[in-house]
Parts: C-alpha cells; sequence; structure tokens
C-alpha cells in the first residue's frame, strides 16, 4: 500500500461532514437534474446518497431553482452545496432556504457590500463556501497576465480568498481545476505553499464514462499521492452514480478509503473457459449493495484461477458449463455455470450475516 502522506490543513464543516485537517477524503458529486424539479433532484440525490456520496451540489441558475433547495435539503440526508454564479441574492436565498456549503467566488458577485452581506449570511450559520475556480473561466487581465496558467489559477483563487479574508471569514475550501492534469496538479502544488484551506480537488470536463474516469483517475491519484486533497469529485459526462463509483474505485485503489466489493477479475487469456466480462459485469452489479470491504474475484479458467486469486475473501472460476465457487483458494463447490452469480451472492450475505 502507498505511503498515506497528507498536507496539513484546516478542518471545516460542511452540514456535519468534516473536510480537511486529516479527516477521511470525502467523495461528492453533482445533480443534473432541473433544480426547479425539485422531486427529480430529490430523486436522483437519493441514488447518489445510495452509492455512497457523502456531499451533492446542485446549480442554483435562479429564483425558482433557490426555492427549492429547502425542501430538497429536507428530504436527503447528505449536505447539500448551491452552485452559485454572479448572483448575490441567489446566495443571499441558497443560505436562507438551509443549505450547507455555497459554492461562489466573490470577486463575481460585485461590489464590497455584496460581499459582506452574503459572508454575514454564511457566517451566521457556519455555512462554508467553496471557491471554485476554473482554467476556462479567468479574467481577461489575468489571462493577459500569467496566460492560461497555473500560475493564473492560483492567482485567481488567491484573489477570491482575499475578499472573503478580508471580512474575517475563513470557513474556506478552494478547488483549482483545469482539463489539464499537469496544469491541475501544479496549481495546487503552488497553492499548498500559499493557503492552508482545505481542497476539493478532481479534473474538470475530464470526458464521458471511460475516457474521464481514466483522466480523473490519473490527475486525481497524483494529488492524493502528493497528499493534496480533502474531498473530490470526479467530473464524468456520465451519470453522477458513476462519478461516485469512480471516486471510490480511486481512493480504494490508493489504500484511502474502503467502501464495499474490490473486484478481481482476470485478463482473460487462451485458457478462458467462459464468457467472463459477461459474468464479472453480473458478479458487479449483483454485489453493488455489499458496502463491507470485501475482495471478489472472477475468474476465467478452473485451472488456474483459484490459485491466481487466493487473495480474494472469495470467487468463482469458470469453466465449460460448470465452474468453482472458492473462498481464499479454497474450492468450497463446483456448479453448473448459469448458478455461479447467485451462488457467489448467497455466500457473501452469509458470510456477512454470520459477522454481524
Ligand atoms: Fe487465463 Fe485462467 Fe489466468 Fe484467467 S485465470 S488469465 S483464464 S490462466
Amino acid at each position: 500500500m502507498p505511503e498515506k502522506r497528507r498536507r496539513t490543513s484546516r478542518k471545516i464543516t460542511v452540514g456535519g461532514l468534516d473536510i480537511g485537517g486529516g479527516s477521511p477524503v470525502s467523495v461528492q458529486s453533482m445533480t443534473n437534474t432541473d433544480t426547479r424539479d425539485a422531486e427529480a433532484t430529490i430523486a436522483q440525490i437519493k441514488r447518489l446518497e445510495a452509492v455512497g456520496c457523502e456531499l451533492v451540489r446542485v446549480a442554483v441558475p435562479d429564483p425558482a431553482a433557490a426555492a427549492e433547495l429547502g425542501r430538497i435539503r429536507r428530504a436527503i440526508t447528505i449536505p447539500l452545496v448551491a452552485d452559485i454564479h454572479f448572483n448575490y441574492r441567489l446566495a443571499l436565498a441558497a443560505v436562507a432556504e438551509g443549505v450547507d456549503a455555497l459554492r461562489l467566488n466573490p470577486g463575481n458577485i460585485g461590489s464590497a457590500a455584496r460581499v459582506r452581506e452574503v459572508v454575514a449570511a454564511c457566517r451566521d450559520r457556519r455555512v462554508p463556501i467553496r471557491i471554485g475556480v476554473n482554467g476556462g473561466s479567468l479574467d481577461r487581465e489575468l489571462l493577459d497576465r500569467y496566460g492560461n496558467s497555473p500560475e493564473a489559477l492560483v492567482e485567481s483563487a488567491l484573489q477570491h480568498v482575499g475578499l472573503l479574508e478580508k471580512e474575517n471569514f475563513e470557513l474556506i475550501k478552494i478547488s483549482l481545476k483545469s482539463s489539464d492534469v499537469m496544469a491541475t496538479l501544479k496549481a495546487y502544488r503552488i497553492l499548498a505553499e500559499k493557503v492552508d484551506y482545505p481542497f476539493h480537488i478532481g479534473i474538470t470536463e475530464a470526458g464521458t464514462r471511460l475516457r474521464g474516469a481514466v483522466k480523473s483517475a490519473v490527475g486525481i491519484a497524483l494529488l492524493l499521492h502528493e497528499g493534496l486533497g480533502d474531498t473530490l469529485r470526479v467530473s464524468l459526462t456520465a451519470a453522477p452514480e458513476d462519478e461516485v463509483f469512480v471516486a471510490y474505485e480511486i481512493l480504494k485503489s490508493l489504500g484511502f478509503r474502503q467502501r464495499g466489493i474490490e473486484l478481481i477479475s482476470c485478463p482473460t487469456c487462451g485458457r478462458t473457459e467462459v464468457g467472463l466480462i459477461a459474468l464479472a459485469e453480473a458478479v458487479e452489479k449483483a454485489l453493488a449493495h455489499i458496502r463491507e470491504p470485501l475482495k471478489i474475484a472472477v475468474m476465467g479458467c478452473v485451472v488456474n484461477g483459484p490459485g491466481e486469486a487466493r487473495h480474494a475473501d472469495f470467487g468463482i472460476a469458470g469453466g465449460r458449463g460448470v465452474g468453482l465457487l472458492f473462498r481464499r483458494g479454497e474450492v468450497l463447490r463446483k456448479l453448473p455455470e448459469n448458478e455461479l452469480v447467485e451462488a457467489l451472492v448467497a455466500e457473501v450475505e452469509n458470510y456477512l450475516a454470520a459477522r454481524q
């Protein structure tokens, strides 16, 4: 397991969830429903909760969306973050509706008086503000001075931070996002030298399900390996539940979090005697409800499978219509191929029930 270094950051609390200060790296996502449609938004957040999302952000583009925030907040169990661009009245409305945090860049809402008003509302309710700087939306002045560079991202974040600090407000977390992995890494490294606020990390506009997962995994893993990151979102052009799934896979791979099964499946080879891709996907789906950390193997032949996966808690190996169910390399039973998944699920559930 890699060494888990963590940058020393200060801790903030978002609706009961600790972020920074050595707290577990939390997983968040963002809804893609129309926030004005509270029912659809609540339904999506409940699906996100079920897969382990710990913090959810919703877009608040107008007063009608802001007006639904309280209803959404009361119907869900994870903290709710309102994503607001430019309009300080929406920020005030969101705080009044009871959101747990804002994503807002104070430099974009106009006068110092407006910043002061928003900060006062946030301070009263202990509502943190995430400053989120994105490579695609930097000021012209910064672009002229630094180009579209990591330094420009950092400078922009520091300007926004300065506006909040001027009001003695320090319930801050920061994200610096670029669609360029190495630029993102460099930007966080520079910022880590300058402030100790917790970092929200991710690679923005990472892409579709598979490409985005790879790009996010590379970027997020590099950051986490350097100890940079207190909470994360994997941004995918896909269902938000997929973002949460990928986030946990990244965190599990690095040993930062444990949740649900770790699937060990062989890459298949000329000895494969079963439709392993479909079998592995069926196992993944059938065990998606398991929260306990367990290693589950799905192997393509009965000769080498159980031995190659002896470190797995449970596993199956397929071959010519029959297959083996095994536990830590020991064969438990031989079964018809079409009963393998069901038998594996039953074995796992019995094992977990016996442990309680
Ligand atoms: Fe090939 Fe069997 Fe190893 Fe899978 S478990 S890679 S099928 S030898």
